[in-house]
């Protein structure tokens, strides 16, 4: 990579944005990237496989190819991508997130082949990709890491030495990982060994790379994180933070902003920290520091913990969006060609209270199974404070192929009961069906008690499921007239209701989640 010529930056050195961008994503992520690119009068070009021919995001593309081969792999080939780009006469690749947005290799290849990679540089994507190497560079920076260590893990007797310096439980976590893969707590000495070498054998399955870290596992801990953008020379700055605490399987479900219960002093110190973590890499365009704020039993007053850098736009980012009035795509396009920010970092305002929920193709009342199949009907919800970005539509299908995230339902209010009410409200609404969605039950969710009161962390989700295995069944919700009708309609074509829309609780849901069981 060091011996790369400088094509980019010689292309860049006049600023401005690009003029052909090419998408190199699919869902609701080429959608928002497109919309933005439209806007400011760029040309947009898409990429699609077989199995995408009609995605709506093909809609706002002026141009388009298909991506010959596997729909499975297709958008991973960055071959594929690069010579889509060059036949497309793209000047720009926009990654979206996921597939290449976070493989330094891609980014290098595109500056290679003389195109502007929208998105980090290929060696920062390096210095801060995975876990180990950013928190080489946090402890570098003085960011406080979650104690463990900054080297792969060479034998279970190192392991069992530095977990008890630190204090069971531990986890065990894999450099490459992502997704919520390759993690393993573990409660003492005796599983250690064991665990390492699935972690390890998984983290080599998954991601090609079987390195694994050993850091403190916090039983109680909230997931706060800090969105920044750089501009390349060695400037950062914090857009704030949003608390992501709210997830299963590790994975974010709920995104909000500000962090209730978070002193705002402890917020600015976090997101200073981050931009000086930015900063020291000269970090390029948009990306997010996550840490953990240890709570409940776990708390000390005023730490947190970084834990990693996602080098890339993430799903959750309009939630920064509705509360600062940023586009953080133009941001992006504007760094990329060199233009700096649109606004003036000492000037930046933050306003009101902003919450996403995803709305994800899983059965929240069978442990979040993935739901497969055709939509049939689509409706989704509109208002004031209400922002939807999605992809869902009648006709399309949910494949197994891809991210299940069918659509990003927020909301903003000028107080944080504004926002939830706000955010109930459009769920509801929601009517995604024959698949089963998390829309419904996000909606129960934050309107109970652990969501309102703000003082929820990591295991809000798993109590709620323990608390409810001895509840009876709920009363039903009056629900939205239309979307009553439309539910019974589908319910007599011999389709099931969706039961989130009609009930508070996990009624019918049961003998759905046993039907499908069945068809196995
Ligand atoms: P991934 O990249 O796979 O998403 P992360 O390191 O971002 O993994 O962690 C995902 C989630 O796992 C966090 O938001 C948090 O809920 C949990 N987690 C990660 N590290 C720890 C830890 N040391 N202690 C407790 N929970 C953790």
């Amino acid at each position: 990579m060091s011996a790369r010529p400088a094509k980019a930056s010689s292309k860049s050195a006049k600023p401005a944005l690009p003029r052909r961008l090419l998408i190199a994503n699919r869902g609701e992520i080429a959608l928002r990237v497109a919309r933005t690119a439209r806007r400011l009068g760029l040309e947009v070009l898409g990429v699609f496989s077989s199995a995408d021919a009609g995605l709506p995001h093909l809609r706002l593309c002026h141009r388009a190819l298909e991506l010959q081969g596997d729909p499975k792999r297709v958008y991973l080939d960055m071959h594929a991508v690069i010579d889509a780009a060059r036949k497309l006469k793209a000047d720009a690749v926009h990654p979206g997130y996921g597939f290449l947005s976070e493989n330094g290799a891609f980014a290098a290849a595109v500056e290679d082949a003389g195109l502007l990679f929208v998105g980090p540089a290929p060696e920062q994507s390096a210095a801060l990709g995975d876990k180990l190497a950013g928190r080489k560079a946090a402890q570098k920076a003085g960011v406080p890491t979650v104690p463990g260590t900054l080297e792969p893990l060479a034998d279970p007797k190192e392991a069992a030495r530095i977990a008890k310096e630190i204090g069971f439980p531990v986890l065990i976590k894999a450099s490459a990982g992502g997704g919520g893969r390759g993690m393993r707590v573990v409660e003492n000495e005796g599983q250690l060994a064991e665990s390492i070498a699935r972690a390890q054998s998984e983290a080599q399955a998954a991601f090609g790379d079987g390195r694994v870290f050993i850091e403190k596992y916090f039983s109680s801990v909230r997931h706060v994180e800090i969105q920044i953008l750089g501009d390349g020379k060695g400037h950062a700055v914090s857009l704030g933070e949003r608390d992501c605490s709210v997830q299963r399987r590790h994975q974010k479900l709920i995104e909000e902003a500000p962090t209730p219960g978070m002193p705002a002093a402890a917020a600015q110190q976090m997101g200073a920290l981050a931009a000086r973590l930015a900063a020291s890499v000269n970090y390029r365009g948009a990306g997010t520091l996550e840490f953990l704020v240890p709570s409940g039993k776990d708390a000390q007053p005023g730490a947190f913990y970084f834990i990693e850098v996602n080098a890339r736009l993430q799903v959750e980012h309009p939630v920064t969006e509705l509360r600062t009035g940023l586009d953080l795509v133009e941001e992006q396009l504007r760094i990329a060609g060199g233009l700096g920010y649109s606004f003036d970092p000492d000037k930046l305002e933050w306003r009101g209270h902003s919450i996403e929920a995803r709305v994800i193709a899983e059965d929240p009342y069978a442990d979040f199974r993935p739901s497969l199949g055709k939509l049939e009907t689509v409706h989704l919800p509109a208002g004031p404070g209400i922002r939807v970005d999605a992809w869902a539509e009648a006709g399309l299908e949910v494949s197994p192929h891809y991210d299940s995230l069918l659509a990003k339902v927020l909301a903003w209010g000028q107080t944080r009961d504004e926002a939830i009410a706000r955010l109930a409200g459009a769920l509801r609404e929601t009517l995604i069906a024959p698949v089963a969605t998390t829309a419904g039950f996000i909606a129960q969710v934050i309107e109970e008690e652990p969501f309102r009161s703000g003082a929820y962390d990591t295991s809000i989700l798993a109590a709620r499921k323990k608390a409810q295995g001895k509840a009876k069944p709920d009363e039903p919700l009056p629900a939205h007239a239309a979307v009553l009708a439309a539910a019974d309609r589908l319910s007599r074509n011999g389709h099931a209701v969706v039961p989130e829309l009609t009930y508070r609780g996990r009624p019918r849901t049961s003998w759905q989640a046993a039907d499908r069981a069945e068809e196995g």
